[in-house]
């Protein structure tokens, strides 16, 4: 996952070394939710289910072997290139300790953000809307990516 231009200052000098040595040498380059491996194109069903070609098995989405699932594979299977991101657990990218990193693949990684994607759009919505509040009064249409005052900038009559 890309790092935010405004977001970059918060990581550690020594990131990019810092990442692949949690991505290719403690996981092995496998992601440690799911155990899918980067860099390879590999089949899955959408719901987690994924066939691992290196151990010949099916694996579901926390990486345990399952059975083969009586579906029909050829409708409902589709390829995908897994890249492994170095993930901060708790999402605070000034805490890089290793025990608060993990590499995972973007599937694992958009689930374990997701609650906290969720909360930063909420808490985005509002800080826009005590702008418009505090500084231009009614907001002429909630929810643009930023806040003109109504009659525009500069726009003194
Ligand atoms: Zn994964």
């Amino acid at each position: 996952m890309p790092i935010r231009a405004d977001h970059l200052w918060l990581y550690p000098i020594d990131w990019t070394q810092l990442s692949q040595s949690i991505r290719f040498g403690r996981a092995g380059g496998r992601c440690e939710h799911c155990r899918r491996p980067h860099g390879e194109r590999v089949f899955h069903l959408g719901d987690g289910l994924w066939w691992d070609r290196h151990d010949r098995r099916w694996r579901d989405g926390q990486g345990r072997r399952v059975r083969m699932p009586r579906r029909d594979l050829l409708r409902e299977g589709r390829w995908t290139q897994v890249v492994l991101a170095c993930a901060h657990l708790n999402h605070d990218p000034t805490d890089s300790v290793a025990h608060n990193l993990a590499a995972l693949c973007q599937r694992c990684h958009m689930i374990h953000d997701g609650p906290e994607h969720r909360r930063r759009r909420w808490l985005n919505r509002h800080y826009r809307c005590a702008l418009g509040d505090l500084f231009h009064g009614p907001y002429p249409q909630l929810g643009a990516p930023t806040i003109v005052p109504v009659g525009g900038w500069g726009m003194a009559a």
